[in-house]
């Protein structure tokens, strides 16, 4: 099954138990607080939250979401994307555990020719909130195996909103890849062997008081409960067809086949180029569709993110042993792959194209101009006693080479050296204040407060909320 089957199946299925299937809303999270949309609920927190009254109350949806939390595992595990896409059913005060239950269930072992997709049963465990007897009885009513349920604490199992208002345990399915891949135990003893696919979230309390995720106070029942489910599409699509990782799957893989082409290396020879090409695969297409949903590259905020994921790219590439440029010969490769699935994607990409070429061809000069002097620090590094990259090295290599400090990190830890980040923090600091002071200097002297009013209305103050973004989900 192709990954845009396995999504159709899902949708299908739910529009069959009384759905609204509604499109994906956009990456650009609605929610301050996150820089993208990190998951299947971000767009109906409204609904959850009984703010709003849903369009209707059993609803589903295959939401394009961008992680950058994960983004150090990608590559490196079988199941990380900094883009990826879950599927969800909710329930906005309609049917609750039992029947997400019976419906997760049903989907996920139906054999392929009835319209699920025919999981063996053996193959599947399924983790419980310690308190919650109701789901484990109703997981054995189903005709779970016992054996393959474990109990998770409220560190795993428990959800909230990160604050006051709703909250509740929640069970999360996995599917056992077999022995060749780890350990026996199930979810708590190999998360590698063990694959999660699909979150269940019960939302039956009202809590209040939440220091943290483990230490909150339970008001009491919700009068409306609600059911928020998350289902990784690239996770099905990867067991479903039979591939090592999701980077293999049809949506991706021909990135990899393309960087293979340019490269001139095979996948599969050896681990260290296997972790950049999937690298590749992955950025290139988070690239594409954060672009798509009208994101450019810039130093703050969302724009900052793409930059790194472009900039990682051509690295990665680099690394590969390419040194022209890549990104033309990769963006349609990935375009290609995913536009049957977003249409919108051929409208946007010839103005998205073009900024991640012009992007690229600026990170290419920044990296001539500033390569040499990195490899002469992390030479004298080498030979020092405390193998550090100076704290003044890295600063010249940002003040007058334009190296970010992220760049100057990730390339120094490639050759086996750290950067003395406090030293350059304080520098950074010291060049601020002397700034600041120049500015106040020339705002004596010349009357600039015509330009007051004029940056009010125009200038609102960004603050750069991090390179990764906070995962509301916290489970
Ligand atoms: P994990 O612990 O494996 O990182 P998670 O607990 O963070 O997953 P949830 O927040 O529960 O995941 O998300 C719901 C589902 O979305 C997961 O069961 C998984 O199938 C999928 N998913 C989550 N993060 C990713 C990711 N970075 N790439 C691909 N799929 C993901």
């Amino acid at each position: 099954m192709r990954t845009s089957q396995i999504a159709k199946r899902f949708l299908n299925y739910f529009e069959q138990q009384g759905h609204l299937v509604v499109p994906s809303a956009s990456l650009i999270s609605p929610n301050p607080t996150t820089l993208f949309t990190i998951a299947g609920m971000v767009p109906f927190i409204p609904y959850l939250l009984g703010e709003q009254t849903p369009p209707a109350q059993r609803m589903a949806s295959n939401q394009k979401c961008v992680r950058t939390l994960d983004i150090d595992e990608v590559g490196k595990t079988t199941r990380h994307g900094t883009f990826f896409q879950m599927l969800g059913n909710f329930s906005f005060g309609d049917y609750f555990k039992e029947e997400a239950i019976h419906y997760a269930w049903d989907l996920l072992t139906t054999p392929q020719d009835k319209g699920g997709y025919g999981f063996d049963p053996e193959r599947l465990w399924v983790t419980t909130y310690t308190d919650d007897e109701e789901a484990r009885s109703l997981w054995r009513n189903e005709g779970f195996d016992p054996a393959h349920m474990q109990i998770f604490g409220m560190e795993d199992n428990f959800w909230t909103t990160g604050g006051p208002g709703p909250g509740g345990p929640c069970s999360e399915i996995y599917v056992d890849r077999g022995p060749e891949y780890g350990k026996d135990g199930g979810p708590a003893a190999d998360e590698s062997r063990f694959i999660e696919i699909w979150d269940l979230v019960f939302e039956n309390y009202e809590v209040d008081n939440v220091k943290s995720k483990t230490d909150l106070h339970i008001v009491g029942e919700l009068e409306h409960k609600n059911i928020d489910t998350g289902a990784g599409l690239e996770r099905l699509a990867y067991l479903l067809q039979g591939k090592q990782n999701i980077y293999e799957t049809d949506e991706v893989y021909p990135v990899i086949e393309a960087a293979e082409r340019l490269s001139g290396k095979t996948y599969g020879e050896d681990e260290e180029s296997d972790v950049r090409f999937r690298v590749v695969a992955d950025h290139v297409r988070s690239a594409l569709m954060i672009m798509s949903d009208g994101v450019r590259p810039s130093n703050v905020g969302r724009g900052y993110v793409l930059r790194r994921l472009l900039r990682r790219t051509v690295r990665s590439m680099r690394m590969l042993g390419v040194n022209d440029p890549v990104l033309p010969e990769l963006f349609p490769v990935s375009k290609d792959a995913m536009a049957p699935n977003y249409p919108e994607l051929e409208t946007t990409f010839h103005e998205v194209s073009e900024s991640a070429y012009g992007e690229e061809d600026a990170f290419r000069r920044t990296l001539e101009k500033g390569t040499t002097i990195l490899d002469t620090a992390v030479s004298k590094a080498k030979s020092s006693k405390a193998p550090l990259v100076s704290g003044q090295d890295a600063f010249t290599l940002h003040d007058t080479y334009g190296f970010p400090i992220e760049l100057t990190l990730e390339m120094a830890q490639e050759q086996g050296v750290q950067v003395d980040e406090h030293k350059f923090r304080e520098l950074m600091d010291e060049q601020k204040s002397r700034a600041r002071a120049d500015a106040l200097k020339k705002r004596h002297n010349v009357d600039v407060s015509v330009y007051d009013d004029f940056k009010k209305q125009l200038v609102q103050p960004i603050d750069f909320l991090g390179y990764t973004d906070y995962s509301s989900r916290s489970r």
